[in-house]
């Protein structure tokens, strides 16, 4: 089928040729080049060709506004105008209860903060699933979700497909991912069931049941969202022959492991710490060293009852995936030692040569992580640990013991807790993974979900926002290559001419940051001022020579982004001194000793024969990353921008400050500004015949041509009331939905 293209921005203004029905590709008019010096410079010129086209008699006003109808250029000022016109429309969308608008190739996801399950019915999946065009029902995730099954289905050829969801903290991005999974759990479900584990269900049942236990361990109540993921998640659904969903694999990011020790104010620890402490049974308490009405400071503001707070969903859903009773017991008396870790409190020494003693309040004999494990006193080992470092020295390795101070036994108490609980994060991740993977040739194709963290910019900025920009400035490259790739695609097939204009190219910001043989990734081990002076070229490096602490700024696609170096490099080492890991590695407890194989070297403690660099969390996150867009570049990607209407969570409130701020963040301004460059609007022939037949009967002395799409309709002689009310529609039409924001109509089918 020929596909309609329209709003070029550089297309001639000539309307009868621009409009000719017979060209493959139609061009509407714009009032339109883009390199004039505003938006109403052709404007003029516009209106008579409009008039020309509607009738004399059209209501002026009416011809006023059609010439508002921008097309989108790279020039900042009809740049303005555009994202005024997209503004207008989503704001209009979501206060009709229409949360999802196509953006192009991207959906446009609107928080709604209110429950709307009719969104979410089996049976509108199955609609949208059995519909002959998805892409003609209401925008909705589930279109893309069909169409990205119909993609892996339809071809001779079997390609992968992923669906990259996007936003901020709370704007939507696991709500979306999880009801994805559930929609592919209905249209992809399989016909048998397992009978592993001891209990017979369906995979995807057990896939679904992944998120509850994912979530309960991962995410965290904070101020931006009371179920904020603090994690990133891609997970792979993978398909049979028969496009039945046989399984699953999961793969996790940059787990924020430091909020088990320390805690924002007003934020709250991982929900897992709450469930077990409020769900608790007496006999469990006991069991687990949790008393009734115990306080713990790795646990505040826990007055605050969430929906996230059930426990017994968690227990259920960690049993469905295999995880048994036995197990689960012991996983709450970890994480009940990690909270009475968090109450030791260490009292500054006033003799170096003494180890800091615990603060009276603190000596909670017999709750300690280690006294769980190895049934031993507290102020046994695990407290030596944090107390007294050991040093290894000269060629016979001796070893010396030095007392640490206050600060440093804080360091490694709050060390040893994210160890423990990363370790057992991993742990979880890897015993889903066995528990939903497919076996390798029960699969062929597979659709990913990346659940990522959108952009971050705050006052203060870190190694973990370096990273997560990092890894959107990676996905925003992948998106532009991808875009860009699939427009000259589809222009190719349409017979249209075009170039490439200018556009955001972010490679040298991402040379910046992980380039070679210079970049902040490869220097951050070193200090500020090494920064500063070898990348002081980089058009990408912004300087700041009023702030007094010590920082830098990264140009990103998505706005300007100041990182402070303090502690940054201690971050990025992420340094675990051995006698942690060696304690852990003696302890009897089964679970520790899984976590902790005593086979493993400990991280500082290279023999001498085999010296391995330690591996950095920037290193570690950017060989990761590396992965995760190799795995994408073997897929044909969809994206899904999910926006938080505003940011007190509240419904039918659209505040177009905090809307615009996202549409840059998420590159959605830049999709525009690519798209303006080429065609940004697709309608079907027939599409164009029922929406626009209209225009041919107002003024119906316009040639047809031989392909007319429009229906023979010879009847003329409406009164300009009529006109315009006929037209009133068609104007709010065309301003609320042609302007970069359309019905991505994909070509294929
Ligand atoms: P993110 O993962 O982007 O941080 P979430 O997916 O956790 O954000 O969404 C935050 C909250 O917003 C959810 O807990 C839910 O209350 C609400 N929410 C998000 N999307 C929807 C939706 N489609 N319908 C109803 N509520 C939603
Ligand atoms: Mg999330």
């Amino acid at each position: 089928m020929t596909w309609l293209t329209t709003l070029k921005q550089d297309a001639p203004a000539e309307l009868p040729a621009g409009l000719s029905p017979s060209s493959p590709g139609l061009v509407i008019p714009s009032q339109v080049n883009g390199h004039s010096s505003g938006p109403n410079a052709h404007g003029g010129e516009l209106r008579e060709d409009l008039q020309e086209f509607l009738g004399q008699d059209t209501p002026l006003h009416l011809l006023d506004d059609l010439t508002k109808v921008n097309p989108v250029t790279l020039e900042t000022e009809f740049a303005k105008g555009t994202f005024a016109s997209v503004l207008r429309c989503l704001q209009a969308r979501y206060m009709a209860d229409t949360f999802y608008t196509n953006a192009g190739c991207t959906l446009v996801a609107l928080n709604p903060f209110k429950p709307v399950p009719q969104l979410y019915l089996p049976e509108l999946m199955k609609e949208y699933h059995a519909a002959p065009q998805p892409q003609k029902l209401k925008p909705h995730i589930f279109t893309v979700g069909e169409q990205t099954y119909r993609n892996v289905k339809s071809l001779i050829e079997p390609v992968n497909q992923s669906i990259v969801v996007s936003g901020e903290s709370g704007a939507g991005k696991t709500w979306t991912s999880r009801s994805l999974m559930k929609f592919y759990a209905v249209v992809a479900a399989s016909p048998t069931s397992w009978e592993s584990h001891k209990i017979a269900e369906r995979i995807e049942q057990r896939i679904l049941n992944s998120n509850p236990v994912m979530e309960a361990f991962g995410n965290a109540c904070t101020l931006r969202n009371n179920n904020s993921s603090r994690f990133g998640k891609f997970i792979q659904l993978q398909l049979n022959r028969a496009q039945q969903m046989t399984g699953a694999a999961v793969q996790t990011y940059l787990l924020e492991k430091t909020r088990v020790a320390c805690q924002a104010s007003s934020e709250r620890n991982f929900h897992i710490f709450y469930q077990i402490c409020k769900g608790a049974s007496v006999e469990e308490r006991l069991q687990w060293h949790l008393p009734e009405g115990a306080t713990f400071s790795w646990l505040p503001n826990p007055e605050r009852t969430l929906e996230e707070d059930c426990f017994e969903v968690t227990r259920e859903a960690m049993l469905h995936l295999g995880i048994d009773t036995p197990t689960q017991n012991n996983i709450f008396k970890v994480l009940a030692g990690l909270l009475h870790l968090g109450n030791v409190r260490f009292a500054d020494s006033s003799d170096e040569a003494q180890p800091c003693q615990l603060m009276d309040d603190a000596k909670c004999e017999g709750k300690g992580l280690y006294s769980h494990t190895q049934g031993a006193n507290i102020e046994d080992p695990l407290l030596e640990t944090l107390q007294i470092r050991t040093i290894r020295a000269g060629r016979q390795q001796q070893v010396f013991r030095k007392p640490c101070s206050q600060a440093e036994c804080d360091t490694r108490r709050d060390c040893l807790a994210k160890l423990v609980y990363a370790r057992l994060f991993d742990w979880l991740v890897s015993v889903i993974n066995s528990s939903i993977c497919a076996e390798p040739n029960s699969w062929t194709t597979f659709i990913g979900l990346l659940d990522v963290y959108g952009f971050e910019s705050f006052p203060d900025n870190s190694l973990e926002q370096l990273c997560i920009n990092y890894a959107n400035e990676k996905l925003q490259q992948h998106f532009v290559a991808h875009y860009l790739r699939a427009q000259q695609e589809e222009y190719t097939v349409e017979g249209l001419e075009w170039s490439f204009v200018n556009y955001q190219d972010n490679q040298t910001c991402l040379d910046l940051i992980e380039g070679s043989p210079i970049s902040i990734c490869s220097l951050i081990n070193e200090l500020q001022t090494r920064i500063e002076s070898a990348l002081a070229g980089s058009p990408c490096l912004g300087h700041n020579k009023l702030s007094r602490e010590p920082s830098f700024i990264v140009v990103h696609y998505a706005g300007p982004v100041r990182y402070y170096t303090a502690g940054l490099v201690e971050k990025n080492k992420d340094p675990i001194p051995p006698e942690l890991t060696r304690l852990l590695q003696q302890s009897q407890d089964p679970l520790l000793k899984v976590l902790f194989p005593t086979e493993e070297k400990s991280q500082e403690e290279p023999s001498s024969q085999s010296r391995t660099p330690v591996l950095t969390v920037v290193s570690k996150f950017k060989a990761s990353l590396e992965q995760l867009l190799q795995v994408l570049h073997g897929t044909t990607p969809h994206y899904i921008r999910c926006i938080k209407p505003n940011s007190q969570g509240q419904a039918q409130t659209f505040l177009l400050e905090e809307v615009l701020s996202q549409l840059e963040a998420c590159g959605l301004v830049e999709t525009i500004h690519i798209s303006a460059a080429g065609f940004p609007i697709r309608v079907s022939h027939q599409n164009f015949a029922e929406r626009y037949g209209l225009l041919r009967r107002l003024h119906p002395h316009t040639s047809p041509g031989p392909y007319s799409p429009f229906p023979d309709e010879g009847h003329s002689g409406w009164s300009p009331h009529a006109k315009e009310a006929m037209l009133q529609p068609l104007l709010q039409d065309i301003l609320h939905t042609l302007p970069a924001l359309t019905q991505a109509a994909t070509p294929g089918d």
